[in-house]
């Protein structure tokens, strides 16, 4: 027998994730903000809850995925929350990208209503969504880890527990900081390229197969080529990351000089009113610089 699922936050990420669960087997019920994406999970052969109260009260398992700290708190705290409405021995697994001490909070406050708590954020972009291809990132305990797996297996491929609750949201921190700098620098890369006159499909496809190939240069080399920023990972949700490592990393006392100066650029954009573009319009902050 199946868990039965809940899943809160039907966004980028989270509509196809749940389609995944539902193409799994999985009996999923669910909610969001937007009619249009609950009409979605409808016809994909979900079902549509009228509130969280009302999608979380007969789950095994509840998974959220939502923009930020506050959204988390928000959905889990409160009389129409999770944590009142989800039935004892609940597994709830958080895979929104957050602070690591709203996840241990989170983790204890669950504790005390014999709630159990995963925090899974994860890598891999809408597409990693789509082709359930995911890296996820677990913190909490091996018992409730065990648990999630074969859920957490439909939806990624590559899953690992970091360690205890918030672990998973430092090592998603650590993973944003990687991406940003390399967005950076790929970007860097296309605007000297362009502004040297060389074949900027050539040029990316052969850098591509050497040392500085990666992931980033593989799943943002269109968006480079065609100026195409639609999300995909919009820039407010990397200054969101930027801000969580930012913190997390002062607090241990590791330096960031590199990710700080990108962590500017993501917030000049920000200001610059392009918040709602894909993160790959890091490039836009290289031309604007070049005078590009
Ligand atoms: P999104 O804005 O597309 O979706 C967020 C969803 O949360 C929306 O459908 C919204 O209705 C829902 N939501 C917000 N507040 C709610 C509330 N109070 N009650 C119910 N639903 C609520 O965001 P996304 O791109 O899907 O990202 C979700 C999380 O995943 C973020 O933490 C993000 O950092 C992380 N993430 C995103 C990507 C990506 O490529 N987009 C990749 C990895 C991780």
């Amino acid at each position: 027998n199946l868990p039965k699922i809940a899943w809160i936050g039907l966004g980028i990420m989270g509509s196809p994730m749940s389609e995944n669960l539902i193409k799994a087997g999985y009996d999923v019920t669910g909610f969001t903000l937007e009619q249009d994406k609950l009409d979605r999970l409808a016809a994909a052969g979900g079902t549509a809850a009228p509130s969280i109260a009302a999608a979380v009260r007969d789950a095994d398992v509840i998974i959220t995925m939502v923009p930020a700290s506050p959204q988390v708190e928000a959905i889990s705290y409160g009389p129409d929350g999770i944590l009142e409405n989800a039935r004892q021995g609940a597994l709830l697994i958080d895979m929104s990208s957050i602070t690591p001490q709203t996840s241990v909070d989170l983790a204890k406050a669950a504790g005390d209503k014999g709630i159990r708590v995963l925090d899974a954020p994860v890598s891999g972009g809408e597409a990693g969504a789509i082709e359930a291809v995911l890296s996820i990132m677990v913190g909490g305990t091996q018992a409730d880890f065990d648990i999630a797996k074969p859920v957490l297996d439909a939806l990624g491929k590559t899953i690992v527990l970091c360690g205890p609750h918030g672990s998973g949201q430092t090592v998603k921190a650590a993973n944003q900081l990687i991406v940003a700098v390399n967005i950076q620098a790929c970007a860097e890369a296309v605007v000297f390229l362009e502004k040297s006159g060389v074949d900027l499909t050539a040029a990316l496809d052969v850098l591509n197969g050497g040392l500085a190939g990666s992931t980033v240069l593989t799943r943002k080399k269109d968006n480079f080529l065609n100026r195409d920023f639609k999300p995909g990972f919009r820039i407010d949700l990397h200054h969101k990351d930027m801000g969580i490592v930012t913190d997390a990393a002062r607090n241990v006392g590791a330096a960031l000089p590199v990710g700080a100066v990108v962590a500017q650029l993501v917030a000049s954009l920000r200001a610059q009113g392009d918040g709602g573009l894909d993160h790959s319009a890091l490039l836009r902050a290289v031309e604007r610089l070049s005078g590009a």
